[in-house]
């Protein structure tokens, strides 16, 4: 279904309130991978069962899902063996089709993905010591042309369903092994009063890999909040894959009208995309700023709920040469965190070139002098470091293979003409 139409999203602009739920598919079944357990149940009962059992159904297929990782309907014994079949014939369990699996030197791993209507996509796992991270992608492409950023220069754009989002952390956790074997008998209703409750069944992120999240792969993930959102949900839901909201950070480069819902509807950690603290170098290259200037920004990031000292705000900064690197720049980011009282750390992230970007990176000497200011205030500024680079899965090199073709397609045929 290549042809399925693509959303219109053009730069600039509020996010669209209603975005599409399921991928049609070729076979006609309906996937119910990133649904919530009433939206399976309703649609159990469209497709004949009655109101009780498919609720019932609908509880052990999630339970199936999202606890033990199955995607095919034969292999959930506790489902009578008559329903099996019934269950085939018209929905399924998807993943993200694998294009390419790539292992950087450094350990980081990215999939090129593809959904079942034929777009690609991207995600990274980049393992550390003490934790395994996932970058999940929002969007195929992105409607915000920040400069730096080679996700930037995409023009295919639709937003991810919510299943294309939870798919991809359901892969990642398909590729690292990480689903329980073993027994499944037990009660797994939630209890915070009991301690150990996250422990029963081996299902909490401790001695996993893949223990956190961030929404900083391709696209704005607030310009698709719905999906966002529900996904994030199913991610965090003790029955779904009961990752903890501490261990989430969604990254925005500015949608400031939906701050205020990312912080009530979902509540997972808030990373911003600064860059820059002045009006003209944001205007120019995080070009939403011509539309959210830096004030109402960090309003609004004054009033997120759930920032603390405990859980603070990350602001990303990417190093530029000569762009947005001097003493004063660091002065300022200083004097605008203290001005709006946020709780605030700083993330400085060395410039990613990919061929043709307009800038080059600040020198180590200057990235570390910028840091030493901001610590000087009482504000930890980290160095990112790049991971990941030799396969272009760093920061703001996702640009899927397919359009990176596609431009080359459009260069031959230019030199043809
Ligand atoms: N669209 C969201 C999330 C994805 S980008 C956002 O903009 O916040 C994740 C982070 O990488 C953002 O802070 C982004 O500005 C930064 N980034 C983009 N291109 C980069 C590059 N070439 N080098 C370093 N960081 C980059
Ligand atoms: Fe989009 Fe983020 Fe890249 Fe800007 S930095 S173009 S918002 S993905």
């Amino acid at each position: 279904m290549t042809d399925t139409p693509l959303m219109p999203i053009p730069g600039n602009i509020d996010p669209l309130p209603v975005a599409r739920e399921v991928t049609p598919r070729d076979d006609g079944r309906i996937d119910v991978l990133g649904l919530s357990r009433p939206r399976i149940a309703a649609l159990f009962e469209t497709a004949g069962l009655d109101a009780k059992q498919a609720k019932l159904r609908a509880k052990q297929v999630f339970h199936w899902l999202y606890h033990r990782g199955v995607t095919d309907f034969a292999a959930m014994t506790d489902i009578g063996k008559a329903m099996r079949p019934w269950l085939t014939e018209r929905f399924v369990v998807s993943r993200p089709d694998v294009v390419e699996a790539q292992h950087s030197q450094d350990g980081t791993r990215k999939w090129l993905l593809r959904t079942a209507d034929g777009h690609e996509f991207e995600m990274v796992f980049i393992p550390d010591a003490d934790r395994g991270t996932l970058c999940v992608s929002s969007q195929v492409g992105c409607t915000l042309n920040c400069t730096f950023c080679h996700t930037g220069t995409m023009r295919l754009v639709r937003n991810l369903t919510p299943g294309e989002i939870v798919g991809q952390v359901m892969l990642a956790r398909d590729a690292l092994g990480e689903w329980p074997k073993g027994r499944m008998d037990f009660d797994f209703e939630d209890d915070d009063s009991d301690p150990e409750a996250d422990n029963r069944g081996h299902y909490s992120a401790d001695g996993r890999l893949l223990t956190n999240i961030v929404m900083m792969g391709m696209g704005e993930p607030l310009y698709n909040f719905d999906n966002v959102r529900d996904a994030l949900k199913l991610v965090m839901d003790p029955e779904g894959l009961s990752l903890s909201r501490r261990r989430i950070t969604l990254s925005t480069s500015g949608v400031v009208p939906m701050m205020e819902r990312c912080g009530r509807e979902i509540g997972v950690g808030l990373a911003v995309s600064l860059h820059a603290v002045t009006k003209d170098v944001r205007d120019e290259i995080v070009p939403i700023n011509r539309k959210y200037g830096i004030e109402e920004l960090l309003s609004a990031c004054a009033a997120y709920k759930g920032a603390s000292n405990s859980r603070r705000i990350t602001f990303e900064y990417v190093m530029l040469k000569d762009k947005n690197d001097s003493d004063e720049d660091a002065h300022e980011l200083v004097r605008l965190i203290r001005e709006y009282a946020l709780p605030a750390k700083v993330n400085l992230i060395p410039f990613n070139p990919w061929p043709g970007a307009a800038y080059e990176c600040s020198t180590p000497e200057r990235i570390a002098r910028f840091s030493d200011i901001i610590f000087k205030a009482g504000i930890s500024a980290p160095v990112r470091t790049p991971r990941g680079r030799d396969i272009d899965a760093a920061c703001g090199q996702l640009k899927t293979a397919a359009e990176k073709k596609s431009r080359a397609q459009l260069d031959r045929e230019a030199a043809e003409s």
